[in-house]
């Protein structure tokens, strides 16, 4: 017998219907490159979607066709996230961040026909164009007004889509080998939203009363979802524009009483070290806490927020191939009154996944792990939110196990309540004497040092072991430490062998374009130079 309910689509223009009929007085506001800000609402921003989505058509665009954007975080920006899925295109964003020739090969693959593009990065987009199909630009503020004006909202149609078609595509940033696609269609988009709303903490955390502000770029994994959930819920948002430094960040979050953002753990450093220096100056009594993931969150950087300054952050897994959030750590309530170190290493997990995604992990030699909080595994996952397959990729098609799983690239320990805690991506774990050794875990208990702003550890080759860890460290400005300081330092928590031989200071460490440090430039810099046996 089957079921007789509804033979409901989950597409987009079903999310953007109830933004505009419940929530169309909510303010959506941009911070402009000029400091000053743009005010609009969910009803402008919804009408004008649609409007784009008449225009495309207009332009003898045609279902599944792609539409680029080349955009900083903005209302304009919002409106192609609505208006390419909802008029039957399929929007991609591309990484402003990237360099031109990576741009010109994603756009080409990709097979973008349009591309939206702020003003003041058309000089970027004019140094791989010519190399891509793109056959109409629009400027924002400029072109891609006079594009709107030539449409009417009422002649918009929900085009009914099928949930399965896609909606919209991402290109993973790649450190290694070539970009690749990631397609993400109506149905795991809305799923994704869903997946987001229902996980601990943010179930309880988010909410129409509240203010979002996404520091997490549009132009990278689908902004982390933030546009439709905030769309979905009818919740504030206020978008940064292109500046994404500690004050105007903290400038925003104060003017416009924002209550939760979220971002990469570089943003929330930078934040820490302007906070510490002058706590009053900023009045963030209405904020209730931040989503932080891409990379791990020191520990230490939890606890200060928490502590100093009684900010909570939510910790988050994910990838572009998982649209991107697929687990966010809450603390059990049965530890609700452990110690408060208890309670940290918690907060510092990866946490358990989202509803409807799941997880194992299997060792080198392809058994799956036991969940003890020790034992180290590659971790794989599924769900209606994680990618079947790359985008015209078929030599990719290893990322996926034959029964169906995705093979993430990062090395992981399960502890026995689920609780995920990434110890490396693959290609970055240390390998020595035939061990590994965690270079995240080294990194987080170094920038827990005082002296310590930013470390980064790294694998070089030993003829004995194999390979070892070295340290890359800035210290704070008039700070100082030796290597044999930090050493000492990490002596309580590690074993002897997980040590780092050798310390490098440096003034930076090199991020990618999405903020991560850059490991294969420290590599290059650092791996010729000969490592003293140990
Ligand atoms: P991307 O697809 O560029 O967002 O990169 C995804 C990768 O970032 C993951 O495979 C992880 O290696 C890393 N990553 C994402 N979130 C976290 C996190 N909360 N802790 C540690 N690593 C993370």
């Amino acid at each position: 017998m089957r079921g007789q309910m509804m033979d409901y689509q989950l597409t987009l223009p079903t999310v953007l219907r109830r933004a505009e009929t419940y929530f169309g007085d909510k303010e959506i506001v941009s911070r402009l490159a000029d400091g000053g800000f743009h005010r609009t609402n969910y009803r402008e921003v919804m009408r004008r979607s649609k409007q784009l989505a008449v225009a495309l058509a207009g332009l003898g665009l045609e279902r599944g066709d792609r539409v680029a954007t080349l955009c900083w975080n903005h209302s304009q920006h919002m409106e192609c996230y609505f208006g390419v899925p909802c008029g039957g295109f399929v929007l991609h964003t591309l990484n402003l961040r990237l360099h031109p020739t990576d741009l010109a090969y994603i756009a080409s693959h990709g097979g973008d026909r349009a591309v939206v593009v702020d003003r003041m990065l058309v000089p970027l987009l004019d140094q791989f164009i010519g190399e891509t199909q793109i056959e109409h630009v629009f400027v924002v503020e400029d072109g891609y007004e006079e594009l709107l004006s030539g449409a009417s909202a009422d002649d918009w149609r929900d085009p009914e889509l099928d949930e399965d078609e896609a909606a919209a595509m991402c290109y993973t940033s790649g450190t290694t080998g070539r970009p690749k696609g990631v397609v993400y269609s109506h149905r795991s988009t809305v799923l994704h939203t869903f997946g987001v709303m229902s996980g601990a903490p943010l179930n309880r955390a988010l909410g129409e009363a509240d203010t979002f502000l996404p520091v997490v770029p549009m132009f990278h994994a689908n902004a982390w979802g933030y546009p439709y959930l905030a769309a979905m819920l009818g919740a504030k948002i206020v978008y940064p524009g292109p500046l994404c430094d500690p004050n105007s960040l903290l400038e925003d979050f104060v003017q416009e009483q924002v209550t939760w953002t979220a971002g990469v753990p570089t943003i929330w450093m930078g934040i820490l070290q302007v906070l510490d220096a002058d706590p009053a100056r900023y009045d963030l009594s209405r904020m209730k806490g931040m989503l932080v993931g891409g990379s791990a969150p020191p520990r230490s950087m939890i606890a200060a927020f928490k502590q100093r300054h009684g900010l909570d952050v939510c910790h988050g897994w994910g990838m572009t191939e998982t649209s991107p959030v697929a687990s966010t750590t809450d603390l059990p309530g049965d530890l609700r009154y452990a110690d408060e170190e208890t309670r940290l290493d918690y907060t510092a997990l990866q946490g358990i996944p989202l509803p409807f995604v799941e997880v194992r992990a299997r060792d080198i030699d392809g058994n799956e792990i036991l969940w003890d909080g020790q034992a180290m595994g590659e971790l794989e996952c599924r769900g209606p939110w994680v990618a079947a397959s790359y985008y015209d990729t078929p030599e990719q098609a290893d990322r996926w196990t034959a029964d169906g799983w995705f093979c993430t690239g990062d090395i992981v320990s399960i502890d026995e309540r689920g609780f995920i805690s990434i110890q490396d991506r693959s290609k970055d774990v240390i390998k020595s004497g035939g061990e590994w050794i965690s270079s995240v875990a080294l990194e987080n208990a170094l920038m827990g040092h005082p002296a310590v702003a930013e470390a980064a550890v790294i694998a070089v080759p030993d003829e004995k072991w194999t390979e070892r860890p070295l340290g890359v460290v800035v210290l704070r400005p008039g700070e100082t430490a030796t290597a044999e300081e930090l050493r000492e330092f990490l002596a309580g928590s590690f074993a002897k062998f997980w040590l780092p031989d050798r310390f490098e200071f440096v003034d930076e460490i090199p991020k990618t374009a999405v903020g991560k440090f850059r490991k294969t430039a420290l590599r290059e810099q650092f791996v010729k130079q000969s490592v003293p046996a140990s």
